[in-house]
Protein backbone atom coordinates (compact mmCIF):
# COMPACT_ATOMS: atom_id res chain seq x y z
CA UNK A 1 0.00 0.00 0.00
CA UNK A 2 1.68 3.47 -1.00
CA UNK A 3 -1.27 5.63 -1.18
CA UNK A 4 -2.33 6.64 2.04
CA UNK A 5 0.38 8.30 4.36
CA UNK A 6 1.69 5.81 6.72
CA UNK A 7 -1.49 3.47 5.70
CA UNK A 8 -3.49 6.11 8.54
CA UNK A 9 -7.43 6.22 8.08
CA UNK A 10 -8.01 8.79 5.64
CA UNK A 11 -9.66 10.78 8.35
CA UNK A 12 -6.91 11.39 10.84
CA UNK A 13 -4.96 13.27 8.47
CA UNK A 14 -5.44 17.00 8.49
CA UNK A 15 -5.89 19.05 5.34
CA UNK A 16 -2.82 20.64 3.51
CA UNK A 17 -1.68 23.96 3.79
CA UNK A 18 -0.46 24.91 0.49
CA UNK A 19 -4.00 23.69 -1.78
CA UNK A 20 -5.94 25.47 0.73
CA UNK A 21 -5.47 29.04 -0.26
CA UNK A 22 -6.35 28.19 -4.12
CA UNK A 23 -10.08 29.20 -5.19
CA UNK A 24 -11.82 25.85 -4.27
CA UNK A 25 -13.45 23.97 -6.99
CA UNK A 26 -14.75 20.80 -5.76
CA UNK A 27 -16.88 20.05 -3.21
CA UNK A 28 -14.18 17.96 -0.61
CA UNK A 29 -11.08 17.78 -1.76
CA UNK A 30 -9.01 14.70 -0.54
CA UNK A 31 -6.50 14.71 1.92
CA UNK A 32 -3.06 16.41 1.88
CA UNK A 33 -0.35 14.27 1.35
CA UNK A 34 3.36 14.71 2.57
CA UNK A 35 5.58 15.84 0.08
CA UNK A 36 7.79 13.02 0.24
CA UNK A 37 4.33 10.80 0.07
CA UNK A 38 3.94 12.32 -3.36
CA UNK A 39 7.12 12.12 -4.62
CA UNK A 40 7.03 8.44 -3.26
CA UNK A 41 3.80 7.93 -5.43
CA UNK A 42 4.86 9.38 -8.44
CA UNK A 43 8.19 7.94 -8.16
CA UNK A 44 9.01 6.59 -12.24
CA UNK A 45 7.46 3.40 -12.66
CA UNK A 46 10.39 2.24 -15.04
CA UNK A 47 13.59 3.84 -12.94
CA UNK A 48 16.98 3.74 -14.36
CA UNK A 49 19.33 1.23 -14.91
CA UNK A 50 22.80 1.06 -12.75
CA UNK A 51 25.54 0.37 -15.27
CA UNK A 52 25.94 -3.30 -13.92
CA UNK A 53 22.19 -4.00 -14.48
CA UNK A 54 22.42 -2.59 -18.14
CA UNK A 55 25.59 -4.64 -19.00
CA UNK A 56 23.84 -7.53 -17.39
CA UNK A 57 20.56 -6.86 -19.65
CA UNK A 58 22.67 -5.98 -23.02
CA UNK A 59 24.12 -9.45 -22.72
CA UNK A 60 21.43 -11.09 -22.83
CA UNK A 61 20.28 -9.78 -26.21
CA UNK A 62 20.72 -12.36 -29.40
CA UNK A 63 21.86 -9.38 -31.86
CA UNK A 64 19.02 -11.68 -34.08
CA UNK A 65 19.71 -10.72 -37.95
CA UNK A 66 16.84 -8.62 -39.54
CA UNK A 67 15.74 -8.17 -36.02
CA UNK A 68 11.82 -7.79 -35.76
CA UNK A 69 12.42 -5.50 -32.92
CA UNK A 70 13.66 -2.49 -35.40
CA UNK A 71 10.95 -3.62 -37.70
CA UNK A 72 8.75 -3.03 -34.78
CA UNK A 73 10.00 0.17 -33.47
CA UNK A 74 7.90 3.41 -35.99
CA UNK A 75 11.22 5.17 -35.72
CA UNK A 76 13.52 2.20 -36.83
CA UNK A 77 16.33 2.51 -34.12
CA UNK A 78 18.70 -0.26 -34.60
CA UNK A 79 18.30 -1.83 -31.48
CA UNK A 80 20.78 -4.60 -31.95
CA UNK A 81 23.10 -1.90 -32.75
CA UNK A 82 22.80 0.32 -30.10
CA UNK A 83 22.38 -2.53 -27.52
CA UNK A 84 25.84 -3.99 -28.78
CA UNK A 85 27.73 -0.75 -27.96
CA UNK A 86 26.32 -0.96 -24.00
CA UNK A 87 27.50 -4.41 -23.71
CA UNK A 88 31.10 -2.88 -24.92
CA UNK A 89 31.07 -0.04 -22.71
CA UNK A 90 30.63 2.38 -25.64
CA UNK A 91 27.32 4.20 -24.27
CA UNK A 92 27.89 7.86 -26.38
CA UNK A 93 28.49 5.40 -29.43
CA UNK A 94 25.14 3.57 -28.73
CA UNK A 95 23.66 7.00 -28.07
CA UNK A 96 24.12 7.88 -31.36
CA UNK A 97 22.71 4.78 -33.00
CA UNK A 98 19.12 5.95 -31.40
CA UNK A 99 19.24 9.58 -31.68
CA UNK A 100 20.22 9.43 -35.15
CA UNK A 101 17.34 7.63 -35.80
CA UNK A 102 15.03 9.16 -32.94
CA UNK A 103 15.78 12.70 -31.25
CA UNK A 104 13.36 12.07 -29.22
CA UNK A 105 15.14 8.77 -27.67
CA UNK A 106 15.07 10.25 -24.19
CA UNK A 107 11.27 10.36 -23.68
CA UNK A 108 10.72 7.61 -25.83
CA UNK A 109 12.53 5.26 -24.00
CA UNK A 110 10.64 6.42 -20.87
CA UNK A 111 7.21 6.23 -22.22
CA UNK A 112 7.07 4.03 -25.36
CA UNK A 113 3.93 1.02 -25.26
CA UNK A 114 7.29 -0.90 -25.89
CA UNK A 115 5.20 -3.98 -24.76
CA UNK A 116 3.06 -3.50 -28.17
CA UNK A 117 6.18 -2.36 -29.82
CA UNK A 118 9.70 -3.40 -29.98
CA UNK A 119 9.56 -5.45 -26.43
CA UNK A 120 6.76 -7.20 -27.77
CA UNK A 121 8.60 -8.06 -31.14
CA UNK A 122 11.67 -9.78 -29.08
CA UNK A 123 11.87 -13.28 -30.18
CA UNK A 124 12.84 -13.84 -26.82
CA UNK A 125 8.84 -14.23 -26.31
CA UNK A 126 8.90 -17.60 -28.73
CA UNK A 127 11.79 -19.13 -26.32
CA UNK A 128 9.26 -18.18 -23.49
CA UNK A 129 11.91 -15.81 -21.63
CA UNK A 130 11.22 -12.11 -20.81
CA UNK A 131 11.72 -9.51 -23.52
CA UNK A 132 14.96 -7.62 -23.57
CA UNK A 133 14.06 -4.37 -21.72
CA UNK A 134 14.90 -2.16 -24.82
CA UNK A 135 12.99 0.60 -23.66
CA UNK A 136 15.18 0.66 -19.87
CA UNK A 137 18.51 0.24 -22.27
CA UNK A 138 17.65 2.81 -24.38
CA UNK A 139 16.77 5.55 -21.56
CA UNK A 140 20.17 4.49 -20.26
CA UNK A 141 22.23 5.56 -23.45
CA UNK A 142 20.73 8.75 -23.51
CA UNK A 143 20.70 9.48 -19.84
CA UNK A 144 24.58 9.25 -20.51
CA UNK A 145 25.12 11.93 -23.10
CA UNK A 146 22.04 14.12 -21.31
CA UNK A 147 23.65 13.70 -17.98
CA UNK A 148 27.34 14.59 -19.32
CA UNK A 149 26.16 17.34 -21.55
CA UNK A 150 27.59 15.18 -24.59
CA UNK A 151 26.29 17.15 -27.83
CA UNK A 152 26.52 14.23 -30.46
CA UNK A 153 24.95 16.60 -33.46
CA UNK A 154 25.41 19.90 -34.70
CA UNK A 155 23.90 21.95 -37.28
CA UNK A 156 24.15 21.18 -40.53
CA UNK A 157 26.12 23.68 -43.32
CA UNK A 158 22.95 26.57 -43.60
CA UNK A 159 21.50 26.03 -46.74
CA UNK A 160 19.78 29.46 -47.02
CA UNK A 161 16.33 28.43 -46.79
CA UNK A 162 13.82 28.73 -43.73
CA UNK A 163 11.22 26.77 -41.98
CA UNK A 164 8.43 27.40 -39.59
CA UNK A 165 7.10 25.11 -37.39
CA UNK A 166 4.33 25.37 -35.80
CA UNK A 167 4.11 23.63 -32.22
CA UNK A 168 6.48 22.78 -29.89
CA UNK A 169 5.82 19.13 -29.22
CA UNK A 170 7.42 15.70 -30.67
CA UNK A 171 6.59 15.93 -34.37
CA UNK A 172 7.93 19.41 -34.75
CA UNK A 173 10.76 18.67 -32.21
CA UNK A 174 11.73 15.61 -34.96
CA UNK A 175 11.21 17.93 -37.52
CA UNK A 176 12.91 20.62 -36.80
CA UNK A 177 15.71 18.74 -35.49
CA UNK A 178 15.89 16.67 -38.79
CA UNK A 179 16.00 20.04 -40.75
CA UNK A 180 18.45 21.66 -38.68
CA UNK A 181 21.11 18.63 -39.64
CA UNK A 182 20.89 19.29 -43.14
CA UNK A 183 21.40 23.42 -42.69
CA UNK A 184 18.00 24.84 -42.35
CA UNK A 185 17.02 27.36 -40.17
CA UNK A 186 13.95 26.66 -37.98
CA UNK A 187 11.81 28.08 -36.03
CA UNK A 188 9.23 26.53 -33.93
CA UNK A 189 6.30 28.90 -32.94
CA UNK A 190 4.35 27.36 -29.72
CA UNK A 191 1.25 28.70 -27.50
CA UNK A 192 2.52 27.16 -24.22
CA UNK A 193 4.51 28.76 -21.61
CA UNK A 194 7.30 25.79 -21.97
CA UNK A 195 8.50 23.58 -25.21
CA UNK A 196 7.75 19.72 -25.74
CA UNK A 197 4.06 19.71 -26.09
CA UNK A 198 2.15 16.73 -24.57
CA UNK A 199 5.70 15.18 -23.22
CA UNK A 200 5.75 18.22 -20.97
CA UNK A 201 2.11 18.69 -20.23
CA UNK A 202 0.28 15.57 -20.86
CA UNK A 203 2.64 12.16 -20.19
CA UNK A 204 1.39 10.95 -16.54
CA UNK A 205 4.19 12.33 -14.54
CA UNK A 206 5.66 8.73 -13.27
CA UNK A 207 6.66 8.11 -16.74
CA UNK A 208 8.00 11.55 -17.48
CA UNK A 209 8.65 14.67 -15.59
CA UNK A 210 8.24 17.90 -17.63
CA UNK A 211 12.00 19.20 -16.67
CA UNK A 212 13.47 15.65 -18.26
CA UNK A 213 10.66 16.42 -21.32
CA UNK A 214 12.40 20.08 -21.10
CA UNK A 215 16.34 18.78 -20.94
CA UNK A 216 15.42 17.00 -23.71
CA UNK A 217 14.66 19.72 -26.16
CA UNK A 218 17.99 21.23 -25.10
CA UNK A 219 19.21 18.89 -28.25
CA UNK A 220 16.91 20.26 -30.53
CA UNK A 221 17.83 23.64 -29.51
CA UNK A 222 21.59 22.77 -29.59
CA UNK A 223 21.14 22.52 -33.54
CA UNK A 224 20.44 26.40 -33.63
CA UNK A 225 15.96 25.84 -33.76
CA UNK A 226 15.04 28.49 -32.87
CA UNK A 227 11.49 28.56 -30.14
CA UNK A 228 9.34 31.55 -29.81
CA UNK A 229 6.95 30.19 -27.10
CA UNK A 230 3.44 31.93 -25.99
CA UNK A 231 2.93 32.54 -29.75
CA UNK A 232 -0.24 31.31 -30.86
CA UNK A 233 0.07 30.82 -35.04
CA UNK A 234 -3.24 32.46 -36.53
CA UNK A 235 -3.87 34.98 -33.29
CA UNK A 236 -0.46 36.15 -32.63
CA UNK A 237 1.35 34.85 -35.38
CA UNK A 238 -0.26 35.28 -39.26
CA UNK A 239 -0.38 32.63 -41.65
CA UNK A 240 0.33 35.84 -44.27
CA UNK A 241 3.59 36.31 -42.26
CA UNK A 242 4.45 33.16 -42.22
CA UNK A 243 3.91 32.08 -45.94
CA UNK A 244 6.14 35.50 -46.65
CA UNK A 245 8.87 34.95 -44.11
CA UNK A 246 9.89 30.83 -44.69
CA UNK A 247 10.39 28.81 -47.07
CA UNK A 248 7.77 25.73 -45.98
CA UNK A 249 5.83 25.55 -42.70
CA UNK A 250 5.39 22.34 -40.69
CA UNK A 251 1.62 21.80 -38.89
CA UNK A 252 2.41 20.03 -35.89
CA UNK A 253 -0.39 21.25 -33.35
CA UNK A 254 -1.38 17.93 -32.11
CA UNK A 255 -5.16 17.92 -30.30
CA UNK A 256 -6.79 19.69 -27.85
CA UNK A 257 -9.50 19.14 -24.76
CA UNK A 258 -11.62 16.23 -24.25
CA UNK A 259 -14.75 16.38 -25.78
CA UNK A 260 -17.84 17.49 -23.76
CA UNK A 261 -20.58 15.08 -22.30
CA UNK A 262 -23.49 16.82 -23.00
CA UNK A 263 -25.24 15.81 -19.87
CA UNK A 264 -27.33 17.30 -17.95
CA UNK A 265 -24.79 19.14 -15.47
CA UNK A 266 -21.40 18.80 -16.98
CA UNK A 267 -21.26 22.39 -15.89
CA UNK A 268 -21.30 22.21 -12.48
CA UNK A 269 -17.62 23.07 -10.73
CA UNK A 270 -15.90 19.92 -10.16
CA UNK A 271 -16.24 18.40 -13.91
CA UNK A 272 -12.80 18.00 -15.90
CA UNK A 273 -11.77 17.80 -18.97
CA UNK A 274 -8.42 14.68 -18.95
CA UNK A 275 -6.19 17.08 -19.89
CA UNK A 276 -6.64 19.96 -18.10
CA UNK A 277 -6.43 17.71 -15.10
CA UNK A 278 -3.33 16.03 -15.95
CA UNK A 279 -1.92 19.60 -17.01
CA UNK A 280 -1.47 20.32 -13.17
CA UNK A 281 0.00 17.25 -12.57
CA UNK A 282 2.86 18.26 -14.92
CA UNK A 283 3.13 22.00 -14.53
CA UNK A 284 1.93 22.10 -10.07
CA UNK A 285 3.81 20.72 -7.33
CA UNK A 286 1.48 17.68 -6.27
CA UNK A 287 0.02 19.09 -3.48
CA UNK A 288 -1.16 22.36 -5.32
CA UNK A 289 -3.48 19.84 -7.62
CA UNK A 290 -6.79 19.51 -6.05
CA UNK A 291 -8.46 16.61 -6.60
CA UNK A 292 -11.49 15.15 -5.18
CA UNK A 293 -11.92 12.49 -2.83
CA UNK A 294 -14.24 10.53 -4.64
CA UNK A 295 -14.06 11.22 -8.38
CA UNK A 296 -14.81 9.21 -11.25
CA UNK A 297 -13.69 9.06 -14.84
CA UNK A 298 -15.32 8.62 -18.19
CA UNK A 299 -13.46 6.38 -20.66
CA UNK A 300 -11.46 3.90 -20.25
CA UNK A 301 -8.74 4.47 -22.95
CA UNK A 302 -4.96 5.00 -22.08
CA UNK A 303 -5.90 8.58 -21.16
CA UNK A 304 -8.49 7.60 -18.37
CA UNK A 305 -5.94 5.80 -16.93
CA UNK A 306 -3.67 8.46 -16.52
CA UNK A 307 -6.48 10.48 -14.88
CA UNK A 308 -6.97 7.51 -12.51
CA UNK A 309 -4.13 6.64 -11.48
CA UNK A 310 -2.61 10.27 -10.98
CA UNK A 311 -6.10 10.90 -8.67
CA UNK A 312 -4.97 7.74 -6.31
CA UNK A 313 -1.68 8.97 -6.14
CA UNK A 314 -2.46 12.48 -5.58
CA UNK A 315 -4.77 10.74 -2.75
CA UNK A 316 -8.11 9.95 -3.97
CA UNK A 317 -9.63 7.64 -1.51
CA UNK A 318 -12.18 6.45 -4.23
CA UNK A 319 -11.70 6.31 -8.04
CA UNK A 320 -14.15 5.26 -10.35
CA UNK A 321 -13.84 4.32 -14.24
CA UNK A 322 -17.01 4.25 -16.20
CA UNK A 323 -16.92 2.30 -19.26
CA UNK A 324 -20.26 1.98 -21.03
CA UNK A 325 -18.92 -1.21 -22.80
CA UNK A 326 -17.41 -4.16 -21.56
CA UNK A 327 -13.47 -5.17 -19.80
CA UNK A 328 -12.57 -7.04 -23.15
CA UNK A 329 -13.91 -4.17 -25.60
CA UNK A 330 -11.21 -1.39 -23.07
CA UNK A 331 -9.53 0.38 -25.68
CA UNK A 332 -6.41 0.92 -23.04
CA UNK A 333 -3.85 -1.62 -23.24
CA UNK A 334 -3.45 -4.08 -21.15
CA UNK A 335 -0.01 -2.61 -19.46
CA UNK A 336 -1.84 0.77 -18.35
CA UNK A 337 -5.38 -1.30 -16.99
CA UNK A 338 -2.88 -3.28 -14.86
CA UNK A 339 -1.42 -0.10 -13.60
CA UNK A 340 -4.82 1.38 -12.71
CA UNK A 341 -5.69 -2.27 -10.61
CA UNK A 342 -2.84 -1.95 -8.85
CA UNK A 343 -3.99 1.36 -7.72
CA UNK A 344 -6.81 0.06 -6.73
CA UNK A 345 -9.37 1.92 -9.21
CA UNK A 346 -12.84 0.64 -8.95
CA UNK A 347 -14.28 -0.09 -12.60
CA UNK A 348 -17.86 0.26 -13.58
CA UNK A 349 -18.14 -1.85 -16.79
CA UNK A 350 -21.31 -1.33 -19.18
CA UNK A 351 -22.12 1.84 -17.41
CA UNK A 352 -23.17 4.61 -19.07
CA UNK A 353 -23.26 8.11 -17.06
CA UNK A 354 -26.49 9.87 -17.44
CA UNK A 355 -26.98 12.98 -15.23
CA UNK A 356 -24.26 14.81 -13.58
CA UNK A 357 -25.74 15.73 -9.94
CA UNK A 358 -24.57 18.56 -7.85
CA UNK A 359 -25.59 20.81 -4.54
CA UNK A 360 -24.62 24.56 -4.58
CA UNK A 361 -22.96 24.57 -7.53
CA UNK A 362 -20.52 21.49 -7.19
CA UNK A 363 -20.73 18.04 -8.05
CA UNK A 364 -22.48 15.28 -5.75
CA UNK A 365 -22.48 12.32 -7.73
CA UNK A 366 -23.26 10.59 -10.84
CA UNK A 367 -26.50 9.16 -12.11
CA UNK A 368 -25.26 6.37 -14.27
CA UNK A 369 -27.46 3.50 -16.42
CA UNK A 370 -26.43 -0.10 -16.89
CA UNK A 371 -25.57 -0.78 -20.55
CA UNK A 372 -26.41 -4.19 -22.85
CA UNK A 373 -23.80 -4.88 -25.95
CA UNK A 374 -25.63 -5.13 -29.18
CA UNK A 375 -24.62 -5.92 -32.62
CA UNK A 376 -21.10 -4.97 -33.57
CA UNK A 377 -21.14 -1.23 -35.28
CA UNK A 378 -19.30 0.13 -38.21
CA UNK A 379 -16.01 -0.11 -36.42
CA UNK A 380 -16.71 -3.81 -35.15
CA UNK A 381 -17.31 -2.40 -31.67
CA UNK A 382 -20.48 -4.04 -29.73
CA UNK A 383 -22.74 -0.94 -29.42
CA UNK A 384 -23.81 -0.03 -25.91
CA UNK A 385 -27.93 0.07 -24.93
CA UNK A 386 -29.04 1.43 -22.27
CA UNK A 387 -31.08 -0.70 -19.94
CA UNK A 388 -34.04 1.11 -18.27
CA UNK A 389 -35.06 0.34 -14.63
CA UNK A 390 -31.34 0.11 -14.03
CA UNK A 391 -30.29 3.23 -13.41
CA UNK A 392 -28.17 4.30 -9.61
CA UNK A 393 -26.25 6.54 -8.66
CA UNK A 394 -22.78 6.87 -7.14
CA UNK A 395 -21.78 10.03 -5.38
CA UNK A 396 -18.45 11.87 -5.97
CA UNK A 397 -16.91 15.15 -5.67
CA UNK A 398 -15.06 14.91 -8.87
CA UNK A 399 -15.99 14.29 -12.46
CA UNK A 400 -13.24 13.60 -15.57
CA UNK A 401 -14.14 13.28 -18.99
CA UNK A 402 -11.75 11.05 -20.82
CA UNK A 403 -13.24 10.57 -23.61
CA UNK A 404 -11.11 11.48 -26.74
CA UNK A 405 -9.31 14.79 -27.72
CA UNK A 406 -10.67 17.30 -30.10
CA UNK A 407 -8.67 18.43 -32.91
CA UNK A 408 -7.57 22.01 -32.85
CA UNK A 409 -7.24 22.54 -37.21
CA UNK A 410 -10.01 24.48 -37.82
CA UNK A 411 -7.93 27.45 -38.24
CA UNK A 412 -6.05 25.83 -40.81
CA UNK A 413 -9.72 27.03 -42.89
CA UNK A 414 -7.93 29.96 -42.82
CA UNK A 415 -5.04 28.76 -45.52
CA UNK A 416 -5.96 28.37 -48.64
CA UNK A 417 -5.64 24.97 -50.36
CA UNK A 418 -5.60 22.73 -46.98
CA UNK A 419 -7.85 20.50 -46.22
CA UNK A 420 -9.00 18.78 -43.37
CA UNK A 421 -10.61 14.89 -42.70
CA UNK A 422 -14.37 14.64 -41.22
CA UNK A 423 -12.68 13.95 -37.50
CA UNK A 424 -10.22 17.22 -38.34
CA UNK A 425 -7.26 15.63 -39.11
CA UNK A 426 -5.10 17.73 -41.72
CA UNK A 427 -4.89 15.71 -44.92
CA UNK A 428 -1.83 15.14 -46.41
CA UNK A 429 0.22 13.07 -48.88
CA UNK A 430 3.09 10.96 -48.80
CA UNK A 431 5.58 13.47 -48.08
CA UNK A 432 3.28 14.71 -45.42
CA UNK A 433 2.17 18.11 -47.72
CA UNK A 434 -0.92 19.27 -47.38
CA UNK A 435 -2.99 20.27 -50.41
CA UNK A 436 -1.27 23.84 -50.29
CA UNK A 437 2.35 22.95 -51.32
CA UNK A 438 4.19 25.04 -48.48
CA UNK A 439 2.49 23.51 -45.73
CA UNK A 440 3.36 20.12 -44.59
CA UNK A 441 1.64 18.07 -41.20
CA UNK A 442 2.85 15.22 -39.14
CA UNK A 443 1.80 13.95 -35.21
CA UNK A 444 -1.27 13.42 -33.56
CA UNK A 445 -2.73 16.28 -35.99
CA UNK A 446 -2.75 14.25 -38.49
CA UNK A 447 -2.86 10.87 -37.36
CA UNK A 448 -5.81 11.30 -34.57
CA UNK A 449 -3.66 10.78 -31.42
CA UNK A 450 -0.91 7.98 -31.22
CA UNK A 451 1.92 8.10 -29.46
CA UNK A 452 5.42 9.62 -28.99
CA UNK A 453 7.30 7.52 -31.24
CA UNK A 454 4.33 7.96 -33.54
CA UNK A 455 4.75 11.83 -33.37
CA UNK A 456 8.48 11.88 -34.05
CA UNK A 457 8.39 9.07 -36.72
CA UNK A 458 6.11 11.63 -39.01
CA UNK A 459 7.91 14.94 -38.36
CA UNK A 460 11.20 12.55 -39.19
CA UNK A 461 9.26 11.71 -42.51
CA UNK A 462 7.70 15.28 -43.06
CA UNK A 463 11.53 16.56 -43.02
CA UNK A 464 12.30 14.15 -45.68
CA UNK A 465 9.41 15.20 -47.54
CA UNK A 466 9.65 19.01 -47.23
CA UNK A 467 13.37 18.68 -48.03
CA UNK A 468 13.11 16.69 -51.30
CA UNK A 469 9.94 19.11 -52.58
CA UNK A 470 12.07 22.26 -51.97
CA UNK A 471 14.81 20.24 -53.98
CA UNK A 472 12.13 19.40 -56.38
CA UNK A 473 13.16 15.96 -56.32
CA UNK A 474 10.39 13.87 -57.63
CA UNK A 475 7.81 12.20 -56.04
CA UNK A 476 8.90 8.38 -55.37
CA UNK A 477 12.72 9.14 -55.37
CA UNK A 478 13.28 10.59 -51.79
CA UNK A 479 16.44 9.62 -49.66
C1 LIG B 1 -2.91 12.20 -21.35
C2 LIG B 1 -2.03 11.64 -22.42
C3 LIG B 1 -1.09 10.67 -22.09
C4 LIG B 1 -0.28 10.13 -23.08
N1 LIG B 1 0.63 9.18 -22.73
C5 LIG B 1 1.45 8.68 -23.67
C6 LIG B 1 2.43 7.70 -23.32
O1 LIG B 1 2.51 7.26 -22.18
N2 LIG B 1 3.27 7.26 -24.30
C7 LIG B 1 3.22 7.75 -25.57
O2 LIG B 1 4.05 7.35 -26.41
N3 LIG B 1 2.28 8.65 -25.93
C8 LIG B 1 1.41 9.13 -25.02
N4 LIG B 1 0.46 10.05 -25.38
C9 LIG B 1 0.39 10.50 -26.79
C10 LIG B 1 1.48 11.53 -27.12
O3 LIG B 1 1.58 12.46 -26.07
C11 LIG B 1 1.16 12.21 -28.44
O4 LIG B 1 0.99 11.22 -29.44
C12 LIG B 1 2.29 13.15 -28.87
O5 LIG B 1 2.57 14.12 -27.88
C13 LIG B 1 1.90 13.85 -30.17
O6 LIG B 1 2.87 14.80 -30.52
P1 LIG B 1 2.48 16.08 -31.41
O7 LIG B 1 3.74 16.83 -31.58
O8 LIG B 1 1.73 15.62 -32.60
O9 LIG B 1 1.43 16.91 -30.53
P2 LIG B 1 1.52 17.58 -29.09
O10 LIG B 1 2.42 16.87 -28.19
O11 LIG B 1 0.10 17.74 -28.66
O12 LIG B 1 2.14 19.02 -29.38
C14 LIG B 1 1.43 20.00 -30.11
C15 LIG B 1 1.92 21.37 -29.72
O13 LIG B 1 1.32 22.34 -30.60
C16 LIG B 1 0.93 23.47 -29.86
N5 LIG B 1 -0.08 24.21 -30.63
C17 LIG B 1 -1.35 23.83 -30.93
N6 LIG B 1 -1.96 24.77 -31.69
C18 LIG B 1 -1.06 25.76 -31.87
C19 LIG B 1 -1.09 27.01 -32.57
N7 LIG B 1 -2.16 27.41 -33.23
N8 LIG B 1 0.02 27.78 -32.53
C20 LIG B 1 1.13 27.40 -31.86
N9 LIG B 1 1.21 26.23 -31.18
C21 LIG B 1 0.14 25.42 -31.20
C22 LIG B 1 0.42 22.87 -28.57
O14 LIG B 1 0.37 23.83 -27.55
C23 LIG B 1 1.48 21.79 -28.32
O15 LIG B 1 2.60 22.32 -27.62
C24 LIG B 1 -0.40 10.59 -24.42
C25 LIG B 1 -1.35 11.55 -24.74
C26 LIG B 1 -2.17 12.06 -23.76
C27 LIG B 1 -3.22 13.06 -24.13
S1 LIG C 1 11.75 4.32 -29.68
FE1 LIG C 1 10.25 3.19 -28.46
S2 LIG C 1 9.53 1.55 -29.83
FE2 LIG C 1 11.44 2.34 -30.71
S3 LIG C 1 13.06 0.96 -29.88
FE3 LIG C 1 12.91 2.76 -28.50
S4 LIG C 1 11.49 2.15 -26.85
FE4 LIG C 1 11.21 0.68 -28.58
Amino acid sequence: MLWLEGNQPSGARPLAESGDSLPKQIREIAPKLSPGQYEKNFAEISPAMTRRQAAIEAARCLYCFDAPCIIACPTHIDVPSFIKKISTGNLKGSARVILEANILGHSCGRVCPTEVLCEGACVMHEKGEQPIEIGRLQRHSVDHVLDNAIQLFHAGAPNGKKVACIGAGPASLACAAELAKSGYQVTIFDRNELPGGLNTYGIAAYKLRANDAIREVGLVKHLGVKFEQKKEVGRDISFEFLEKTFDAIFIGVGLGETWALDLPGDNLRGVYGAIEFIEQTKSKPFADVQVGRRIACIGAGNTAIDVVTAARRLGAETVYLIYRRGEPEMPAFAYEYQLAKQDGVVFLWQTQPIRVLGEDGFVTGLECVRTNLGPPDSKGRRTPIPMPGTEFTIEVDMAVRAVGQKPVTEFLRAVKGIALNKDGTVQINDRHQTGNLQYFAGGDCTNGGKEVVDAVAEGMAAARGLDAALKNVPVGQER
